[in-house]
């Protein structure tokens, strides 16, 4: 399932064929993925200039000359290709089939993007220009604005008695953060997950601060290779693969050093967690 990092490679890789192109031709080939796309979409977009790709929490916004924007979500199994060559081959998930894809957009440059999505939990929309949109309107602030701060994120989890997961989760605290990356920065700050978010010192939250960035740029980083070694080798993008410390990883060594620990996975709020029970606390 794609998370922000995932995101941010797709948008990387889309917005040398985007910005700045018009979007000749709108190929709709059903009404609706998660919810209905809106009836005007294919008149909305043909015609119109992308004056800037841009990304707030897991979306992709289109912004056009005409006012407003596109919102592409990848939703679980959402997947992008561009003239054939793929961008965002995820972890696990199946070959792509042509009749998951649902919008085609041809440049005026002839450069088609594909709207692949298998589980059809992705979602198209339009934002209208000065609208403030209901997917967006409730965000936090994103992992790396500067006003994401330590003192932000303490102040957020201040007297919560739910676990940090779960509040680490919570798009209003901070945006964009999914399963994956939460566990990951738990393990490497040695929290455990069931711990009440409003029970951890603040120079422990300073410390999940600033990991919560760490893992997001190592996987940001490990996705824009993956695009480069892509454009180098054979023009099809391989799967680009994390190599987590706890994620998926139940029963086998922890990889901290000198831990000696096992990885365990629990459930909760009904989504698997794993982390270390020997030096997460
Ligand atoms: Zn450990």
């Amino acid at each position: 399932m794609p998370e922000l990092p995932e995101v941010e490679t797709v948008r990387r890789g889309l917005a040398p064929h985007l910005e700045g192109r018009v979007i000749a031709r709108v190929d709709q080939r059903r009404p609706d993925l998660r919810w209905p796309m809106p009836e005007d979409l294919v008149q909305v977009l043909t015609g119109a200039r992308v004056t800037a790709l841009r990304r707030r929490s897991k979306y992709i916004l289109a912004d056009l000359d005409r006012g407003g924007c596109l919102l592409l979500h990848l939703g679980m199994s959402g997947r992008v290709r561009v003239e054939g060559a793929q961008l965002g081959d995820f972890h696990h998930d199946p070959p792509i089939l042509p009749q998951h894809d649902h919008l085609v957009l041809t440049t005026d440059e002839g450069t088609t993007i594909t709207l692949n999505d298998a589980r059809r939990f992705g979602a198209v929309d339009l934002v209208r220009e000065g609208q403030d949109h209901p997917l967006l309107a409730a965000l936090g602030p994103e992992p790396f604005d500067p006003a994401f701060t330590p003192a932000r994120l303490a102040a957020a989890l201040a007297g919560r008695r739910t676990a940090i997961k779960a509040a680490l989760l919570d798009q209003r605290i901070v945006a964009g953060l999914g399963n994956i990356y939460v566990c990951e920065a738990l393990h490497r700050a040695g929290i455990h997950p069931a711990r009440a978010a409003g029970r951890i010192g603040r120079d422990r939250i300073a410390l999940l601060h600033g990991l919560v960035r760490e893992v997001l740029a190592e996987a940001i980083e490990a996705g824009g290779s993956s695009l480069r070694d892509h454009r180098q080798a054979s023009g099809e993008l391989g799967y680009f693969q994390h190599s987590f410390r706890v994620y998926g990883r139940e029963g086998q060594p922890c990889r901290r050093q000198g831990c000696g620990g096992t990885i365990r996975r629990i459930v909760q709020g009904g989504r698997s967690t794993w982390y270390c029970p020997a030096c997460q606390r």
